[in-house]
């Protein structure tokens, strides 16, 4: 079978490996049809990841993003898994022995496995996982089964912001990218007042046909009157920043209202000047995210499913896996013009 490698910094290589045996017990083998490319993979094919990798993250086949099609379920499998079935997959291993395991957030396990990171993921014709990560998903394009990941992050963090079901509440959220636009989606399913605001005005297209409101960023100080007015005169109670950028944490920091809750998703290494008294004065609940739990990610599914037309619109490029080098190179040279790359699924 075919398997997309990254061989080591920079370097992507289409190469013949071995298909898996039959499964083994509470295993099943599935065919990666969509790997949606994200961020992380970026940092991961730079050679920025290696430490969180365990230092030797190359040889390795990226792609945590992936929807796929049972080929073959091993003995003790849970019911309802059959070979042909179309299926999104968690891409999280915990330890269950660790300290968040053992207060149930598995998310944060310290010694958590991903898939496409710590161990072989979606970039190849096969692969094998256990049954507990594989989501029977109902949609045609593999593509938007893929979405589930990057969706699943996002109920994460609308679920860390306590935004309910039947919520009133104002939310704002900094950056149109994929998983700010899929937390726009979340938070408008659950009933929010929903304001996306991103550099970029050509991103917001997307986020209003959920119904969101928009704002193009201009610079700090602006951004975070408008948004006050947005919400009213105390400021919007959830404000959740989808970039990572350090401005816009600041920014988050500042417009959010006194008791409300600050939720940092966008993943970075940068450092972040922030004035303490924002936090003290205004007692805020400054929350983080980090991947997701097993309901979330059937949440996740869920919520795919309800929007397949709407997630469509989210992949604006697709490449063979023959050409996954290419797909890489290309979303990280155009990241104005990228929202999602999907390597598979033509
Ligand atoms: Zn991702
Ligand atoms: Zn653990």
């Amino acid at each position: 079978m075919r398997a997309a490698v990254t061989e080591g910094v920079g370097a992507m290589a289409l190469v013949d490996r071995r298909e898996p045996d039959a499964p083994a017990r509470g295993h099943v083998v599935v065919a990666p049809e969509a790997v949606g490319i994200c961020g992380s993979d970026y940092h991961f094919f730079a050679g920025e990841l290696s430490e969180a990798a365990g230092g030797s993250q190359f040889p390795r086949v990226q792609g945590h993003e992936v929807g796929a099609t049972v080929t073959s379920v091993g003995p003790g499998c849970r019911s309802g898994l059959c070979a042909g079935q179309r299926v999104a997959l968690l891409p999280l291993r915990a330890c269950g022995r660790c300290y968040p395991c053992s207060v149930d957030r598995p998310n944060t396990c310290d010694n958590f496995q991903l898939i496409g990171i710590h161990v072989d993921g979606g970039l190849q014709e096969q692969l094998v996982v256990p049954d507990s990560h594989v989501y029977p998903i109902e949609v045609e394009d593999p593509a938007v089964a893929a979405l589930a990941e990057p969706v699943s992050i996002a109920v994460r963090a609308v679920n860390r912001a306590r935004v309910q079901a039947g919520s009133t509440e104002h939310v704002v959220v900094l950056g149109a990218g994929p998983i700010g636009q899929c937390i726009g989606l979340v938070a408008r399913e659950r009933g929010a007042e929903v304001l996306v605001i991103d550099l970029q005005e050509s991103r917001l297209e997307l986020a209003q046909a959920v119904g969101a409101q928009t704002l193009v960023w201009t610079g700090l100080a602006e951004v975070v009157d408008a948004a006050r007015r947005w919400a009213g005169v105390a400021g919007p109670p959830v404000a959740i920043d989808a970039t990572g950028a350090p401005v816009a944490v600041r920014a988050m920091v500042d417009m959010v209202a006194s008791a409300g809750r600050a939720v940092q998703v966008g993943m970075s290494g940068e450092e972040v000047t922030l004035r303490l008294g924002s936090l003290t004065e205004k007692e805020l609940d400054l929350l983080g995210v980090s991947c997701c739990n097993a309901d979330e990610f059937g949440e996740a599914v869920a919520v795919v499913e309800r929007n397949v037309g709407w997630l469509e619109r989210l992949v604006s490029h697709r490449f063979e896996l023959e050409r996954a080098p290419e797909a890489l190179r290309f979303a990280m040279e155009n990241p104005t013009e990228v929202m999602k790359v999907v390597i598979g699924g033509v």
